[in-house]
C-alpha cells in the first residue's frame, strides 16, 4: 500500500496522457503562448502500462486518464486497451469532442463511467470560453454516451459573471436525463486569471439551487470529492466540488502522473518527482513513489487555505492545470 504521513491510503492514480488539447478553456491554459510537449518527451504507451503496473502492484485500484485532452493523443485507444487489462477500474475525463470515435474502445475496455466537461448550455458562450466551435458535437456525444448506458458526470466550472446564471438550467437537465452535474469551484493555477471574486462557492451554488428546487443531500462515499444532492423526482443528481471553500483533503487517496512522467501528490503540490527518467534507466521507482507520498502536505498542497482573499496567485508554485492533468 502507498500511505502518506497522515495515514491516508493512496489507491487512486490519475494519469495525464498529454498536455495537448483541441479546446482552449481560459481557466485551464496559461495566459502566455504555450507550446505543447512534443510526443517524444511524453511517456510512451508501453511505459504508461509498465508504470501503471507498479502502482497497481502496490495497491492502486482505480486509474483515471486525463490531460490536456486524453483523446487527442494518437495512441489513446492503444493506451486505454492496455490499461483496461491490468485489473484496476479504468475511467476517463474528457471534453467529449472526440468521444464518437471511441465508442467501441470504451466498450471493449469495460469503461462504464465518464467525466465530461461542459461549462455552458449556450453555444455562443461555449465558443467564447473554449475558442472552438464544438458545442453541438459535445452535446451529441453526451447524449450518445447516455444512450450507451454509460454513467455520465458533467463537470461544470462555475464562475461568477460567466456561467453562474446557468446553474438552474444545468440542474433542470437532470429532470429527465440520468446524468450527474458536478459544479466545480474555480481553482487557481499558474497563469489562469483566477480571482477570488470569480469563485462561485458551494454555499452560493446551493443558494441558487434551492431558490428553484427542493434539494436533498445524498450520502457521501469515502474519498468522494463531490457533495451530492438530488431534486426529488429527477432522474439525475447534482453535486458541488468545493475544493476552495470546503476541501476534501482529509481522506484524499489521489496521486497524479503528468504526461511527461512526473508524479504529483496533490493538484496543488509545489514539487514533483520524475519517475520517467529513472524508469527508463531501469531503476526501481517504488522508493521514489513512497517518498513522494510521504512528502504530501495535509491540505491543498500546503500552498493556501480556504481564506480565498489571502491567495496571491503570483506566489503559487505549480504548473498550469493543462500540464498537470485535472
Ligand atoms: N480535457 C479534459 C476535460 O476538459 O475534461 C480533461 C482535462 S481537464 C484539465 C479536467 C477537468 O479540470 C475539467 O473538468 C476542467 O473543467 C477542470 N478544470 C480545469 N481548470 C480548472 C480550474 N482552474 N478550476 C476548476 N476546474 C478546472
Ligand atoms: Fe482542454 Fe480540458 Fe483544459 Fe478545456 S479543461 S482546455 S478541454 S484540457
Amino acid at each position: 500500500m502507498i500511505i502518506d504521513g497522515f495515514n491516508r491510503v493512496h489507491d487512486y492514480l490519475r494519469i495525464s496522457l498529454t498536455d495537448n488539447c483541441n479546446l482552449r478553456c481560459f481557466y485551464c491554459m496559461p495566459e502566455e503562448e504555450y507550446a505543447f510537449t512534443p510526443a517524444s518527451k511524453l511517456m510512451q504507451a508501453e511505459e504508461i502500462e509498465a508504470i501503471a503496473k507498479v502502482f497497481i502492484a502496490n495497491g492502486v485500484q482505480k486509474i483515471r486518464l486525463t490531460g490536456g485532452e486524453p483523446l487527442v493523443r494518437k495512441d489513446a485507444a492503444d493506451i486505454i486497451l492496455r490499461l483496461s487489462k491490468l485489473g484496476a477500474r479504468l475511467t476517463l475525463t474528457t471534453n467529449a469532442t472526440r468521444l464518437h470515435e471511441y465508442v467501441d474502445v470504451i466498450k471493449e475496455a469495460g469503461i462504464n463511467s465518464l467525466n465530461i466537461s461542459l461549462d455552458t448550455l449556450n453555444k455562443e458562450r461555449f465558443i467564447m470560453m473554449t475558442k472552438r466551435d464544438q458545442y453541438d458535437r459535445v452535446r451529441s456525444n453526451i447524449d450518445r454516451m447516455i444512450q450507451e448506458g454509460i454513467h455520465v458526470k458533467v463537470n461544470v466550472v462555475a464562475m461568477k459573471g460567466l456561467n453562474d446564471g446557468e446553474i438552474i438550467d444545468f440542474i433542470r437537465w437532470t429532470k429527465d436525463v440520468p446524468l450527474h452535474i458536478r459544479f466545480i469551484e474555480f481553482m487557481p493555477f499558474s497563469g489562469n486569471r483566477w480571482n477570488s471574486d470569480r469563485v462561485m462557492t458551494w454555499q452560493q451554488i446551493l443558494d441558487v439551487a434551492s431558490s428553484a428546487f427542493d434539494i436533498l443531500p445524498l450520502e457521501r462515499e469515502a474519498h468522494e470529492t463531490a457533495k451530492k444532492y438530488i431534486v426529488p423526482g429527477h432522474q439525475g443528481t447534482f453535486a458541488v466540488i468545493s475544493t476552495m471553500s470546503a476541501p476534501f483533503c482529509g481522506d484524499c487517496n489521489r496521486m497524479r502522473l503528468t504526461a511527461d512522467g512526473k508524479m504529483k501528490n496533490c493538484l496543488f503540490s509545489q514539487t514533483e518527482t520524475d519517475l520517467l527518467t529513472p524508469f527508463r534507466k531501469g531503476e526501481d521507482i517504488m522508493p521514489l513513489i513512497r517518498q513522494n507520498i510521504l512528502d504530501k502536505k495535509k491540505y491543498l498542497g500546503g500552498q493556501f487555505t480556504t481564506d480565498m482573499e489571502k491567495i496571491e496567485t503570483s506566489k503559487l508554485e505549480n504548473r498550469s492545470m493543462i500540464t498537470i492533468g485535472g
